[in-house]
C-alpha cells in the first residue's frame, strides 16, 4: 500500500530528528499533504496508527494532516487558479500552458513532542 510506504519514511524521518535532539517521546507529527498528492488522508492516519504504536518513540503519538489547496499557474496570462476545478486548462484564459505551483507535496511539516 502506498500510504503504508510513506508511513514508513515519515517514521524512519521522526526517528532521525528525535535521536539528533535527544528526544525521547514524540506526542504529534504534523504532515502537508497536498491535494494531488494521491496521498489519502484516512489511509495514512490508519496506517500511521498501526506502524506507529509499534515504536516506543512513537506510542499513542497522533498524526496530523494539513491539506495543501491545489493551485496550478498559466504561462499565458500569468494568473493562478485551483487546480482540483479547472484541471490543467486555465479558467482565465484558456491556455493549456500551466503547471502545478503546490499540491503535491508529502512533507512532515512539524514534530511536537
Ligand atoms: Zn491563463
Amino acid at each position: 500500500m502506498h500510504e503504508l510506504g510513506i508511513v514508513f519514511y515519515i517514521i524512519r524521518d521522526v526517528k532521525e530528528a528525535a535521536r539528533e535532539h535527544d528526544v525521547e517521546h514524540v506526542s504529534a507529527v504534523v504532515m502537508n499533504i497536498g491535494e494531488v498528492s494521491m496521498v489519502v488522508p484516512e489511509y495514512l492516519t490508519d496506517c500511521w496508527r498501526w506502524a506507529a504504536d509499534k515504536e516506543e518513540l512513537l506510542k499513542d503519538c497522533e498524526l496530523r494532516v494539513n491539506t495543501i489547496p491545489a493551485v496550478s499557474f498559466c504561462d499565458g496570462c500569468q494568473q493562478e487558479f485551483e487546480t482540483v476545478r479547472y484541471g490543467k486548462t486555465c479558467p482565465h484564459c484558456g491556455s493549456p500552458d500551466t503547471w502545478l505551483l503546490r499540491g503535491n507535496e508529502v512533507e512532515i511539516k512539524e514534530i511536537i513532542v
